[in-house]
């Protein structure tokens, strides 16, 4: 059947002497990877719209069954140009890209590309300095549509109510936060400031965090790094993401 769906270009690599394979998050069938035949000859239908990160209306022929579909037609709506203009915006992306290529399947719905247009806006758009902070907001709500959002109210082993003071315990193992009585028979885990916790909340809510400093951005990313890596990953490396994530310049 052909598919005319919402789509992003979230990988592409070159493929025989004139075609590229992509890979592309799209609002109705989630990840799909799908061959553009033609794609680099100087005439090609798809012109320079294949680009990294660009979004519109893909038609793509889609067969039950297989893992690479066919893509017919693709008509940019957004270039997202800014991203490929610094570095850190650039470096940012290719983590969002990275966690989605290895972690959404094509069961991921519309909620999914939703936020991930947000995410990719917003690093596009992020004032200097601020691509990290957007990057690391986008990934822990991508964190969130997927599954695996951290609990941050209650206590993520015996879910009482967790009493914050300054600062609070943060268990990946364990899944969030924890209760003082857990924080006792838990090794583990990590400290957080009262306002990190806060920033998290906002960012899984779809809100944006206050500006961090360049610490507190550094802190975060270690956190954000440090969960997907409990939860997510499967022991084999995430190249952009581990790249961004442990990237000491501040950007
Ligand atoms: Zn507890």
């Amino acid at each position: 059947m052909l598919l005319a769906t919402d789509a992003i270009v979230l990988h592409s690599m070159e493929y025989l002497e004139s075609s590229r394979i992509l890979r592309m998050l799209t609002r109705e069938a989630g990840v799909q990877a799908v061959i553009a035949k033609g794609a680099r000859r100087p005439r090609s239908r798809f012109g320079a719209a294949l680009d990294l990160f660009a979004q519109g209306t893909a038609q793509i022929l889609l067969k039950p069954g297989r893992d690479l579909q066919t893509l017919t037609g693709f008509d940019v709506a957004r270039a997202r140009g800014a991203l490929a203009e610094d570095l850190a915006r650039f470096t940012g992306a290719a983590a969002i890209a990275d966690v989605l290529l290895r972690f959404a399947h094509d069961d991921a719905g519309p909620e999914l590309f939703a936020i991930v247009v947000e995410a990719l806006d917003g690093v596009a758009t992020a004032p200097p300095g601020g691509a990290r902070e957007r990057t690391i907001g986008g990934i822990w709500r991508i964190v969130g549509a997927l599954g695996f959002s951290p609990s941050l109210d209650d206590c993520s082993i015996c879910h009482a109510t967790v009493a914050v003071g300054e600062a609070v315990l943060f268990h990946h193992r364990a899944g969030g936060i924890l209760c003082e009585r857990c924080v006792g028979s838990h090794g583990g885990g990590r400290a957080i400031p009262r306002d990190a916790l806060e920033t998290l909340r906002l960012w899984l809510g779809g809100g944006e965090g206050a500006s961090l400093s360049p610490r507190e951005g550094r802190a975060h990313q270690r956190l954000l790094h440090e969960f997907v890596r409990e939860h997510l990953a499967d022991g084999r490396p995430l190249r952009a993401f581990d790249a961004w994530a442990t990237d000491p310049a501040d950007a």
